[in-house]
């Protein structure tokens, strides 16, 4: 029968004035949640999170994946709804990153934001969850390379995090549960600082996992910590049924507070910071911020709005055509008359006709510009004005023997109607 043995330890480095991550180690559930916000409102957020999936997970009547995620949207809603009532913690939020032990037996994981799980399987160091930041996101579609991650200026943009809406998406993992297993949870101070093969070499070193995780932070905190560090460390161990109670090593409280979170022994972090060195001035670090779901939903709707607008009123302005005239001389523009907005019309095509072809009761609608939803239509108009003009023409004098198989071509080559009488006009000149 598998059961969980978990080490935590918390730190709040050498740089913040205060601890806004909260951890939570109650057997089976274990968490970390790293606040933001400012003032006290990113460890409101992180302990906020923490207590409400605490009290949604032991309070659910199936202990399954399905279980975890709504505690967590619990968590979520619950942050959301101190925000919404507090103007000063408006904006706060935290990231969230959990395991469970539930019934199958699996080991059920989720994760919002930018702290991570990962498991030591066989000496091999594996990150399980995935960051919800932006260069972390920039990694996986292969637009910037890990390394230009780690110094990207924007290496603290979450986006996604608990709390900052209404809903939240989750990640969920499944892993079974493989005794000799190690999960490591932790907030970013610890990755920031320490390498993966640091952070294996630790794990693999220390077989306790309140060491492991107190060595990790110490770790940390002495490569710069520019950050709030904290650790789980979670054992998956084979235990007898038989034997009483769990052991030693499983913390059982709820622990939101930073200073309290090792057990009161020599070589707490907290204490052994104090005897250390001042350190060299670490690089400032921007503070995380949280690009919000909802304002990049406003930019890009904005955009649409604009683009779609433009798009629109050139449509509108080439969409059209219209007959008018250049001199004498007939044309057809692509556009409309005068031009919308600044976008002119076009010279599409100079016909074979001036205004001598057509009737003179059609040249002030040609002055103004004749307008036609297409070329062909606009070329049409053209041929029936001067059809008109070429059977007015023809009813003004007698019939021939070719008038309705007469191309207007022909038709503008004839006779003018100063000499309408004579039908040997044709053969005239
Ligand atoms: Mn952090």
């Amino acid at each position: 029968m598998v059961a969980l043995r978990a080490g935590a330890a918390t730190d709040v480095g050498r740089v913040r004035s205060n601890n806004q991550d909260s951890h939570l180690t109650s057997d089976p559930l274990y968490a970390v949640a790293d606040g933001m916000g400012g003032a006290a409102a990113g460890e409101v957020a992180s302990a906020l999170a923490i207590e409400a999936l605490n009290n949604g997970f032991h309070s659910a009547e199936t202990v399954d994946p399905d279980a975890l995620i709504q505690a967590a949207q619990t968590a979520n809603r619950a942050v959301w709804d101190e925000a919404e009532a507090n103007p000063e913690m408006r904006g706060m939020g935290t990231t969230l990153v959990a395991i469970a032990l539930v019934q199958g037996p699996e080991l059920a994981i989720i994760n919002v934001g930018d702290s991570r799980l990962y498991v030591l399987h066989d000496g091999e160091l594996r990150q399980i969850t995935f960051d919800h930041n932006l260069v972390a996101e920039m990694v996986a579609e292969g637009r910037i390379t890990p390394a230009e991650a780690e110094v990207h200026p924007r290496r603290n943009i979450m986006t996604r995090a608990l709390g900052v809406e209404p809903d939240v998406p989750i990640d969920l993992f499944v892993e079974a549960p493989v005794p000799g297993d190690r999960y490591l949870l932790c907030s970013d101070g610890l990755p920031r600082e320490v390498s993966d093969e640091l952070i294996t070499s630790l794990l693999t070193r220390f077989a306790d996992p309140r060491e492991a995780a107190k060595e990790l932070v110490n770790e940390a905190r002495n490569r710069g910590g520019n950050d709030n560090i904290t650790v789980v460390v979670v054992d998956v161990v084979d235990e007898d049924p038989r034997s009483t109670g769990p052991g030693p090593a499983t913390e059982t409280a709820v622990d939101t507070d930073a200073t309290t979170d090792l057990p009161a022994a020599a070589g707490d972090p907290e204490e052994q910071a104090a005897d250390q060195p001042p350190a060299l001035a670490p690089p400032a670090r921007a503070t995380r911020s949280f690009l919000s779901v909802r304002v990049v939903a406003f930019v890009l709707l904005f955009v649409i709005i604009i683009v779609g607008a433009v798009v629109g009123i050139v449509w509108y302005a080439r969409s059209s055509y219209y007959v008018g005239l250049k001199g004498t001389q007939i044309v057809i523009y692509q556009g409309r008359p005068g031009g919308v907005l600044g976008i002119d019309p076009t010279l599409k095509q100079v016909t074979q006709y001036t205004t001598a072809d057509v009737l003179p009761s059609a040249i002030p609608d040609l002055k103004a510009g004749h307008e036609e939803p297409t070329l062909a239509a606009a070329q049409q108009y053209v041929q029936s004005l001067v059809d008109a003009k070429a059977t007015a023409d023809r009813n003004a004098s007698p019939p021939t023997t070719s008038t309705t198989t007469t191309s207007t071509t022909t038709a503008t080559t004839a006779p003018p109607p100063t000499t309408p009488t004579t039908p040997t006009t044709l053969a005239a000149p």
